[in-house]
């Protein structure tokens, strides 16, 4: 069975017993904030479980993508050392929403497994949670009659509750777990030692491939468990791991999954896959995370500096990284490996066939400079362990900075360090990193208080599309939230007309009023798990009793304009520049607007200005708002909707159009365009390779802008005497100025010549040295070309400058080149002269300068350089 097959084949048989197949969520998470990965199947469900919202059917099955790299699930390091742990992998699910409960679950899994797969019965064993004191929880008894229908005892085998009980977080929805584990070792392994003796043991080859989660209880933040109302059913099988066994391999990477990959590799590097450590996990770490990048960039994660994009260039880091060091790449291939991985998963997963020049591009530019880093890097460690040949110790703190700043990783560090006969201060490293790891933690670290709640109800109605204001609504629950050391609360009304930040709209501001009249501030709104969060200043008195609900009006009128020329200006921009522009993300603000969009070189100016006329040509057509918001994707695409991935499936969408423009979107927008008033471009430039950016502002924004360029212009006229054609008026300036350029350069030959002269004429005579003591305060460069001249002109000539020129004392010192045939050397001597003056310099034997901080020395300096001039 190829894995497309493995992978068709859970969903089928899923599918038959009344589940309803939905897609992938995306692996990137946008409206999450303690999330930026889908890490587990389960994420897509989490405000189901959380009761914040009721599932559209009781039963589903999918094949999520997930990436486990930071946070509670981070796997990273083991990736490429073993077989069976990647960054990004396909989780398989099925799920029960207070539906069917363990034993259901139990009998599909060993069904699926014996019956459809064909796996051998005698090489599984499953774990059950063997209850926990400390929680007061008990032996899974149910779970472990449901195995014993189908298992042998000695194949049923108890976890404590580190395995076999899953939770969330630190606090919501978890329960017990049973795990499925395989035997893959041979039948003469398998004799001399039981596998139920290798379960959980970190071994390659007795491996876990299916965890069954029973979700019965809620952690409370003071850590007891509740009993929750609907008990719900979440699994999750590896699919790279089905796949190894499923072909009777022994590492997800000989699977059809990887192969393809690796031989493309093999290819590329001209190494062999299986010929050495080293190579082997370099090849593995490549073929891996190559997918993880993909992936996330078609999701619409760009690698960058910060959150979520610097997880993925880290990702794509330690990735160029095992490909210099042992696969000897010192030039992008991560990017050429997407044709093939396009053509292996592009099946299943569209958007990276879609998207797959913006991939490549991207990953291309990120690699040439880490490459860069990575040279720069390996110059300044060498310059370090010079400074260090003594103790041959590289000190933690520089390790640290090549590390922090350079993106320069310490193992690679480590790596050339070793290979010179150096070693690395690694605790002096990880004592820096550990300070800086605080400083994060103290930067980001959030208290969350539990709910208290007052009203029931969970669907939060948003009624902010038709007004701003809510004459009645009930809060429903409160919680405080600690932040930054800063303490905000949290309300959840049951109505509110507040716009939540998403989708790159920022969140409302305003207040609320209760019954008694007290007023308070909302500072923010926000999404989590799908509730509507109000960032307020303080918790009102009166909780029980009615809100009235008020948005900041004017401000909202701003973003509201700002977001539906967002839409206008993607009309424009497809129409101006071709359909293969596509938004890569936005900001839409009060103040102004950011829009990311596809598009592989930088706008020029006549295109800027066509994109502009156009969006103020549709402002001025004034379409008026055409808005469908229970649209199904179906519906939506009838009305004309660009596609867009990254929908989570069965969500109906809401579709806005004006004239021409149709989007899928949930942002705010104006009654019609004509309110918008004015649109004007303040910048256009690069994001990414094929990623550019324009910042826009509208309304009274633009008309500011306007004013403002109009003040620039008249104060630049004023200079010109309000001459009428101020370009003519610059252009003859500059023209002029050229003139005197020249006329200055040829006065200042005249000059440099004259005083050249002057000086050779009145030169002392010592011996047989012509010396000139040049002490005139001049410009040092003029005072250089004169000694250069001397220089061209004079045999056994010395010239000694030192003088100050704006309260600098400077030296210049020549000797002609008679003088330096016979081994003077002006570079060196006025080196020694320049203590004198607290200074330094240098220069070419015939002629040097020097610089300094101590007028007070300049006479002995000249006394220095005269005596050194002279000496034989
Ligand atoms: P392990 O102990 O092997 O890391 P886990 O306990 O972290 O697994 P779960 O969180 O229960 O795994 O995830 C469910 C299933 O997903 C596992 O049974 C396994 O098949 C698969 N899985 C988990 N982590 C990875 C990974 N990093 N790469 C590939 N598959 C994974
Ligand atoms: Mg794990």
């Amino acid at each position: 069975m190829t894995a497309n097959e493995i992978r068709q084949k859970y969903i089928d048989f899923f599918a038959s017993k009344g589940h309803t197949p939905v897609p992938s969520a995306p692996m990137v998470i946008k409206n999450d904030p303690t999330l930026m990965f889908t890490n587990a199947g389960m994420n897509q469900f989490k405000d189901i479980f959380l009761g914040n919202s009721t599932p559209k059917f009781r039963r589903a099955t999918d094949s999520q993508k997930c990436l486990r790299v930071s946070g509670k699930h981070n796997d990273l390091e083991a990736v490429g050392h073993d077989g069976r742990h990647h960054t990004m992998f396909e989780m398989l699910g099925n799920w029960s929403f207070g539906d069917y409960f363990k034993t259901e679950a139990i009998d599909w899994a060993w069904e699926l497994l014996t019956e459809v797969y064909k796996i051998d019965k005698s090489k599984l064993y499953a774990t059950v949670f063997e209850g926990s004191a400390e929680d007061g929880t008990e032996l899974d008894t149910e779970a472990r009659e449901a195995w014993k229908k189908h298992m042998p005892e000695d194949h049923i085998l108890l976890g404590n509750k580190h395995d076999n009980f899953w939770e969330m977080g630190d606090t919501g929805p978890c329960g017990p777990c049973s795990e499925i584990h395989i035997d893959l070792r041979t039948d003469e392994e398998i004799a001399k030692k039981p596998g139920a003796e290798l379960v959980n043991t970190d071994n390659d080859q007795v491996i876990e491939i299916w965890n069954l989660v029973f979700m019965q209880y809620n952690r409370m933040a003071d850590g007891h468990l509740e009993s929750l109302p609907a008990k719900n059913i979440d699994t999750g099988m590896g699919f790279e791991r089905l796949c190894m066994v499923l072909q009777g391999k022994t590492s997800n990477y000989d699977t059809d999954v990887f192969s393809g990959l690796i031989s493309e590799l093999e290819k590329l590097s001209g190494h062999k896959y299986h010929s050495g450590e080293d190579v082997d996990v370099a090849m593995r770490v490549c073929a891996d995370h190559i997918r993880a990048i993909a992936f996330s960039i078609a999701d619409g994660q760009l690698p960058s500096n910060v959150k979520a994009g610097y997880v993925i260039r880290r990702i794509l880091r330690r990735a160029v990284r095992y490909g210099y060091t042992f696969l000897g790449f010192n030039e992008p291939f991560l990017c050429r490996l997407i044709d093939r991985l396009a053509e292996d998963m592009g099946g299943a997963y569209p958007e990276l066939v879609a998207q797959k020049k913006l991939i490549e591009s991207v990953i291309r530019e990120e690699e040439m400079a880490f490459l860069r880093t990575l040279d720069r890097g390996i110059r300044m460690l060498d310059d370090n362990m010079a400074k260090n040949a003594d103790t041959k110790v590289i000190p933690g703190v520089d390790a640290f900075v090549l590390y922090d700043t350079y993106g320069f990783p310490i193992d690679l560090t480590e790596l050339i360090a070793t290979e010179k006969g150096y070693t690395v201060d690694l605790e002096g490293f990880n004592a820096e990193l550990q300070k800086q790891k605080e400083r994060a933690r103290n930067a980001t670290s959030n208290e969350f208080g539990d709910w208290t709640e007052y009203h029931s109800g969970e669907d939060v109605e948003f009624v902010g599309y038709d007004c701003t204001t809510v004459e009645e609504a009930s809060l429903i629950k409160q919680r405080t939230v600690k932040q930054k050391n800063k303490v905000y609360y949290q309300l959840v009304f049951d109505r509110t007309p507040f716009y939540a930040e998403m989708g790159g709209q920022v969140g409302d501001t305003g207040y609320i009023l209760s019954a008694s009249g007290e007023k308070i501030a909302i500072l923010n709104t926000v999404k989590e798990n799908n509730l509507t969060i109000h960032l307020a200043e303080r918790i009102p008195q009166d909780c029980e009793g009615a809100f009235s609900l008020h948005v900041d009006t004017e401000r909202r009128a701003r973003i509201t304009c700002n977001h539906t020329a967002t839409h206008l200006l993607d009309q424009a921009l497809r129409e101006i520049l071709g359909t293969h522009v596509e938004q890569k993300g936005s900001f839409v603000g009060p103040d102004y607007f950011r829009f990311d969009f596809s598009h592989f070189s930088k706008m020029t100016d006549e295109e800027i200005v066509a994109a502009e006329r156009r969006v103020n040509q549709l402002i001025r057509s004034d379409y008026a708002l055409d808005e469908k918001r229970d649209a199904t994707m179906d519906e939506a695409k009838a009305m004309g909707a660009i596609a867009l991935f990254g929908e989570k499936y069965g969500d109906r969408v809401r579709v806005v159009k004006f004239g021409d423009s149709v989007e899928l979107c949930g942002g705010t927008h104006a009654a019609s365009t004509g309110r918008i008033g004015m649109f004007k471009i303040v910048s256009e430039g690069a994001v990414a390779a094929g990623v550019r950016r324009i910042e826009a502002v509208t309304g009274a924004a633009a008309e500011d802008l306007v004013y403002s360029m109009q003040d620039s212009l008249k104060a630049a006229k004023a200079f010109f005497n309000n001459a009428p054609d101020l370009t003519g008026a610059i252009q003859k300036m500059v023209a002029e100025n050229a003139g005197y350029k020249k006329e200055i350069e040829g006065f200042m030959k005249e000059k440099v010549a004259g005083l050249a002269a002057s000086l050779s004429q009145n030169a002392e005579t010592v011996g047989d040295i012509r010396l000139v003591r040049f002490t005139t305060s001049l410009d040092p460069a003029t005072v250089r070309e004169v000694a250069a001249l001397l220089q061209k002109e004079a045999k056994g000539f010395v010239f000694a400058g030192a003088f100050e020129y704006e309260g600098k004392p400077q030296l210049v010192l020549m000797y002609s080149a008679d003088l330096v045939a016979a081994g003077k050397n002006a570079g060196k001597d006025i080196r020694d002269a320049a203590k004198f003056i607290m200074g330094g310099g240098g220069g070419q034997p015939g002629l040097a300068t020097a610089g300094g901080k101590n007028p007070e020395g300049l006479k002995e300096a000249l006394e220095k350089m005269v005596e050194t001039a002279l000496a034989k």
